[in-house]
């Protein structure tokens, strides 16, 4: 499909960003056009909209293990916590070389850790970060390149609960320093891949935009399939140490859910670089062993643990599960007796 060009240029104006007033990111496209238009991002990856490509590889990051005597700034932006890299790191293995710009975070609040921009099968993760960069090829800076449809590529990492983690807590430490709109610390340099998930060969690759105002359809998307770990007190801690106000502002407003929703996908593709279902179809049919027939009833009790089935179809007497993790434990109990318990795993 032709973009269409990026001409309209919105007036650089104030970034004040609106997520929890009345219209909230609605009320973006009056103000900011291309929020309305096309190539929008967010967006929920499901399974009609995926395609398998074999052309993905992984890619490859130069120079972002940054010496601690480097140090990076890290700001608070009125409506994100944001990090300043290195321009002597970049990224290959995409159509231009990409230099680093900055990173930063969306996440929920404290009742509801749903926080991630991007959704898989309509499920938010608990909070998402975004490594930005720009066509160093050929644009000489970010401002150049963010308007431009080759502009920009940002990598995504989603975010679960799971063990305290290290790598993270070395921005995570500064918060306190970056409460308020416009406080700025400086972070000593640390290899930035400990950010990324362990597998990098795996992830969702589409053309999209930024998720904030003014909204540009300039961003090619690399959105890591596997989540980072980061423990429930760091979660917490991200969704309650900033303020979008400055410190004497005598309304201090919380910075929370600075995640825009998801936005609507016609007539795209998403690319994977990964198999979306790795098993075929676990059928699990109920049996009663004692009089070697088959049961009139599904079989009952089904629990899952890896992530719940991506297709779930029921016949009378019939269960076709379809997981897109491996491995995984099925429980499932027969209509009558005891519970079995069945470990997939095979390799792909
Ligand atoms: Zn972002």
């Amino acid at each position: 499909t032709e973009r269409k060009s990026l001409s309209q240029h919105p007036q650089k104006t104030d970034h004040v960003l609106h997520y929890l007033s009345p219209d909230g990111e609605k009320a973006w496209p009056k103000k900011y056009p291309f929020c309305g238009g096309v190539f929008q991002s967010p967006i929920d990856f499901h399974k009609d909209i995926l395609q398998y490509d074999s052309n993905l590889l992984p890619l490859e990051f130069i120079g972002y293990n940054v010496p601690s005597t480097d140090q990076f700034t890290l700001i608070n932006n009125g409506h994100s916590v944001k990090m300043y890299l290195s321009p002597t790191m970049s990224i290959r293995n995409l159509p231009f070389e990409y230099t680093a710009s900055q990173l930063h975070l969306h996440w929920g609040n404290r009742n509801k850790s749903e926080g991630s921009e991007h959704t898989v099968s309509g499920k938010h993760f608990a909070a998402e970060l975004h490594i930005v960069h720009y066509n160093s090829e050929k644009y000489p800076d970010i401002t150049a390149a963010m308007d431009k449809a080759d502009g920009l590529a940002v990598l995504a990492v989603l975010f679960e609960i799971g063990p305290f983690n290290p790598s993270y807590e070395k921005i995570f430490r500064h918060f306190r320093n970056v409460k308020y709109k416009d406080q700025k610390v400086l972070v000593p340099g640390f290899d930035i891949q400990e950010l990324l998930p362990d597998r990098l060969d795996e992830y969702y690759r589409y053309e999209g935009s930024l998720t904030t105002p003014p909204c540009y359809p300039s961003v090619l998307w690399t959105v890591f399939r596997h989540p980072v770990k980061i423990s429930q007190e760091q979660l917490l801690a991200l969704e309650t140490a900033m303020y979008c106000t400055e410190s004497d502002d005598p309304e201090p407003l919380e910075m929370v859910d600075n995640f825009r929703n998801v936005q609507e996908f016609h007539e795209r593709l998403v690319f994977i670089s990964f198999h979306w279902f790795l098993s075929s179809s676990v059928k699990v049919s109920c049996v009663n062993a004692s009089v070697q027939r088959k049961c009139k009833m599904i079989p009952v009790n089904i629990k899952y643990w890896n992530g719940s089935p991506a297709a779930l179809q029921k016949h009378s007497n019939l269960l076709s599960l379809q997981f897109t993790q491996l491995p995984f434990l099925l429980v499932f109990c027969w209509c009558i007796g005891s519970c079995k318990r069945v470990r997939y795993s095979q390799s792909r």
